[in-house]
């Protein structure tokens, strides 16, 4: 039992609820209520709170008996109002019944709409509109709607050979206009629907086992036990993991009087978004359809027109307005839906070929009517509404509406999905409209956003020399390259062998959601913007083209027959999400050019000016941290410089000097490396010039280098001079166990001091030429590992030595740091001792994650997941930083570090310097920078700006 009331009514500019209330009404429930009281027209009607949908799954699934009073009245003051009865055999009140969690999600239950409709109401419905082809057409939608959702998918049915009721339902009514000669739904009579909604009834009963339920009120609460039976849906419950949401949630269930779209000419029924999603650009944007339900506009089952001239001009109209639309799953394609995509692919074409009206032209006059000349009155209402709703709510909205003879009606608002550059544009431009402050505009741009501007593209000189093999719909921006898999099975497999994927298939579903995760690209047969892989890849920001009609996918065999060949599994394939063609074998990608979007330099300067937090970057390669640097990176926080030793003509050296036996014969190993660490550090402190670099010291376990066959040992045997039984036994000693908590970090500097010797003097050696050359190089050395502050000191007394050496012998001065990272937890808990030494600190948080719960990063796939599955960890402590333990240790660290050397320069440089969930934390615990990958700086700088408005 709860306290709050379990329905909430709206209708005639009043409403119990509102905007607020999305944990309790649901968003689109809250929502339906704050437009009615804005004065916006809404058909009334009544929402049953999340509540009573958490206490019907607590008690196993009943229905609250004490509802039914309160469903009746509000069923009674919805009828007042529309002068209609519930049930009413005379003046038949119709519903819809609408599920609505706190946000969109997939797995819920669809819509059904009409309930109420009966072989008994519809008589008088008929009676009182004269219009029986509509009554009937109602009447049909009702059966093929609820027998799919209600009677079949809530509850549980798995269809006969993947053949549901609704597939049957659909082939009969085809079957029947192939008979009539007709194509569209609408040129069947009355006199056919009557006939079908019979056949109906004996297909569904056939079927299902049972009849269609002939009687309002067990529809109607049919239709609602199957909303909050859909919260534990298979599909619904996979959403919620992937999406780390929580179950108690529940959803709410919106009952709302029927407006009809499809009483005629004079009605219509479409979709909007206040400004284009995909653009950002603002201009209102959106399909609808005239004569139609419901659905029908995104459904694919007819085309969809322009709302508008704006819209009607943009390339790939006609079914854009549904890209980034949440809707709950993709519908199955038809013949009909193909039609759709080919007609955009051949508006993508004209795009291409410059000609802005491409797709106008390809497109029959009819089907390119917009509602702004066909409806001229009620568009007008609509961008009326579209201003009070935009200065409402202070954001873009995705909307829908339906007009009935004429008048309109609002059935939806809600904040509307964008891509990443979209998302920036708005923000920049609403911003300056005035609409939001700027501190909203840095808020309103989720940090991960900003990574789809940041994606790679494919070289175009590459592919303006290749001709695609396919095309299809531009869903998912960017370039990706990998080999081909066609289940989402296959697409693990092979992204666990480390392979990057594209996955193809005819149309994903919920059940491939793992595969799409693992690939690099998405490319699909069928479907449009709204197709499930569409509105997936979108919203993970990857590459994905859908509706690429001209490929045919055998998902069993694994190929894909495209331009006339066919590819196997594993061949390789390159997609550009961002115009809608597919490639055979792979064209080079190049980095992003974000710097070149005007509103993203607006915004991110925006953020730059209110963070304090400074951002640096991981990079071990000149490139890297140019790249970086062109991201806003404000220096190098880890230079790692294993891949310095690691590379082949290198490791020689470095395996002599390991097996050698004496000191000397190490430096003379080691001189031989020397001058290649000077070039590395000459190229990447010049990269960096004016920024601080931090240089970490070797690190990786010492038998990593010696880490040889038979037929190498002997070959380093050779090189060496000596019996290869004596280097296998001295391999054999260097062979650890446990090699993470062995021999590594500062111990090999400790150990070897030739090693640091020779790194400290290239990088000197390195800073003090290119100082020479009037660059300036500010080099920080970083010695890692280190648990005990005698193992700073010991290393420290080296570089320092060396550092004299180096000035005496070149006669320049130069600036450096010595610091260490603090990656055990040892460190952390004597920071205050290793501050006494250390100029600065960095938090190396993927080895203090691994030492502090004592989980071997190697090893954590064998049983992570099930952790993360049953929740025994809340998320992968190497991704999303461990604030309870981990975290703990951060902030002693950083206490005790600042209380022994006050203004002690401290930052972080694992993983989780670009997850903003860290940044946040690194933010609010007073670190100086956190370093990130160069494709996360952006992130981390925004995430770094929201973070100190947070803190406001
Ligand atoms: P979703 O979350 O999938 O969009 P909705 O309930 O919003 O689910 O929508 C299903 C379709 O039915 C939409 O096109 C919507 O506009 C339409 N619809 C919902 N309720 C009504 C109603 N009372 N009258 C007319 N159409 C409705
Ligand atoms: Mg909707
Ligand atoms: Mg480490």
């Amino acid at each position: 039992m709860t306290d709050t009331k379990p329905v909430y009514f709206f209708g005639e500019g009043r409403a119990d609820g509102n905007a607020k209330m999305k944990d309790l009404l649901g968003g689109k429930g809250a929502n339906l209520a704050e437009m009615t009281s804005l004065g916006i027209p809404v058909p009334p009607g009544f929402t049953i709170t999340t509540e009573v949908c958490n206490e019907y799954l607590r008690v196993g699934g009943v229905i609250p008996a004490r509802l039914d009073a309160d469903i009746e009245e509000a069923l009674v003051r919805m009828g007042r109002i529309v002068g209609a009865g519930f049930g009413d055999p005379v003046r038949p009140l119709l519903v819809s019944v609408r599920s609505g969690a706190r946000s969109s999600m997939p797995g819920m239950m669809e819509t059904v709409l009409n309930v109420g409709l009966t072989t008994k109401t519809r008589e008088g419905l008929i009676a009182r509109t004269q219009n029986p082809r509509f009554v009937l057409d109602a009447h049909r939608r009702l059966m093929m709607m609820y027998a799919d959702v209600v009677m079949e998918k809530a509850q549980g049915i798995e269809p006969e050979e993947g053949e549901g009721v609704r597939a049957r339902l659909e082939r009969e009514m085809t079957a029947l206009k192939k008979k009539r000669r007709v194509t569209d739904d609408t040129e069947l009579t009355a006199a056919d629907l009557e006939k079908l909604v019979a056949a109906f009834h004996a297909i569904i009963r056939k079927t299902l086992g049972k009849p269609f339920p002939d009687d309002p009120r067990e529809q109607l609460r049919g239709a609602i036990d199957a909303v909050f039976r859909s919260w534990n849906g298979k599909r619904a419950v996979a959403y919620r993991r992937i999406e780390g949401i929580p179950d108690a949630w529940g959803t709410a269930v919106n009952v709302q009087a029927m407006v009809f779209g499809n009483t005629g000419d004079r009605s219509a029924t479409g979709v909007a978004f206040t400004r284009n999603p995909a653009t950002g650009e603002n201009v209102f944007y959106g399909e609808w359809l005239p004569n139609a339900q419901g659905e029908d506009v995104v459904a694919g089952i007819r085309t969809p027109r322009p709302l508008n001239r704006a819209a009607a001009e943009e390339p790939g109209a006609g079914s854009g307005a549904g890209a980034g639309r949440g809707k709950k799953g993709a519908r199955k394609a038809t013949v009909a839906h193909r039609v759709v995509a080919r007609g955009l692919v051949a508006s993508a074409a004209g795009a291409m070929t410059g000609s802005r009206f491409g797709a106008a032209a390809a497109r029959a006059d009819e089907a390119s009517s917009t509602l702004e000349d066909s409806m001229p009155q009620a568009y007008g209402e609509l961008v009326r509404i579209r201003g009070v709703l935009e200065s409402h709510f202070h954001d873009m909205q995705d909307i829908e509406f339906t007009i009935e003879d004429g008048v309109l009606w609002m059935l939806q608002t809600r904040t509307g999905k964008r891509n990443g550059a979209a998302a920036v544009r708005m923000a920049v431009e609403m911003a300056g409209e005035g609409l939001i402050s700027r501190d909203e505009a840095i808020r309103r741009v989720r940090p991960e956003q900003l990574d789809e501007l940041l994606h790679r593209r494919i070289d175009p000189k590459a592919e303006a020399r290749v001709k695609p093999i396919a095309r299809g719909l531009p869903a998912g921006p960017g370039g990706g390259t990998g080999v081909i898999a066609t289940t989402a099975e296959r697409a693990e497999a092979l992204a666990k062998k480390g392979k990057t994927v594209v996955l193809v298939r005819n149309e994903t579903s919920p059940e491939d959601i793992h595969g799409m995760h693992v690939a690099e690209a998405i490319l699909t047969a069928k479907g449009g913007m709204t197709s499930h892989a569409a509105l997936v890849a979108r919203g993970w920001g990857k590459c994905c083209v859908v509706g690429a009609s001209g490929i045919e996918v055998d998902e069993r065999r694994g190929t894909v027959r495209a331009g006339g060949r066919t590819y196997k599994e594993g061949d390789t394939i390159t997609v550009n999400g961002t115009r809608g063609t597919v490639y055979a074998g792979s064209l080079p990608l190049l980095p992003a050019d974000p710097e070149s979007n005007a509103h993203y330099r607006e915004l991110m300067g925006w953020a730059d000016a209110v963070r304090r937090l400074r951002v640096r970057t991981n990079a071990d390669r000149p490139e890297d941290a140019a790249q970086a640097r062109a991201f806003g990176a404000e220096g190098i926080g880890l230079t790692r410089t294993e891949h310095m030793f690691f590379d082949e003509k290198r490791i020689q050296a470095m395996r002599e000097m390991i097996v050698a036996e004496t000191a000397g014969a190490r430096r003379k190993a080691l001189a031989k490396l020397l001058p290649y660490q000077r070039r590395d550090f000459e190229g990447i402190l010049k990269a960096m010039q004016g920024l601080p670099v931090t240089i970490r010291f070797l690190d990786p376990p010492l038998h990593e280098f010696v880490n040889l066959d038979a037929k190498q040992t002997a070959r380093l045997a050779r090189v060496l001079r000596i019996p290869v039984r004596q280097l296998a036994a001295r391999i054999a000693q260097l062979h650890e166990l446990n090699p993470m908590l062995g021999h590594r970090g500062c111990r090999l500097g400790i150990t070897y001091p030739e090693i640091s010797e020779m790194q400290a003097r290239a990088v000197f050696e390195a800073t003090a030429s290119l100082r020479k050359k009037k660059v300036d190089a500010i080099p920080e050395i970083m010695i890692p590992l280190v648990g005990t502050v005698t193992e700073l000191a010991d290393q420290e007394a080296i570089v320092r030595r060396v550092a004299e050496e180096v000035r005496r012998k070149t006669g320049v001065d130069f600036p450096y740091t010595v610091g260490t990272m603090i990656e055990v937890p040892r460190a952390a808990i004597t920071a205050d001792k290793i501050a006494q030494v250390a100029e600065f600190f960095s938090f190396g948080t993927n080895d203090l994650t691994q030492t502090t719960y004592g989980f071997s990063r190697d090893d954590v796939g064998s049983f992570l997941p099930e952790y993360l599955e049953r929740r025994i960890l809340p998320a992968d402590p190497f991704q999303t930083l461990d604030r309870e333990g981990v975290g703990t240790l951060v902030e002693m660290g950083v206490r005790k570090g600042r209380a022994a050397r006050p203004g002690l320069k401290i930052g972080i440089c694992g993983e989780h310097g670009g997850d903003p969930a860290s940044v946040r934390f690194c933010h609010r615990i007073g670190l100086d920078y956190v370093s990130c990958s160069p494709f996360r700086v952006p992130i981390a700088r925004l995430a770094a700006a929201q973070a100190a408005l947070e803190d406001r």
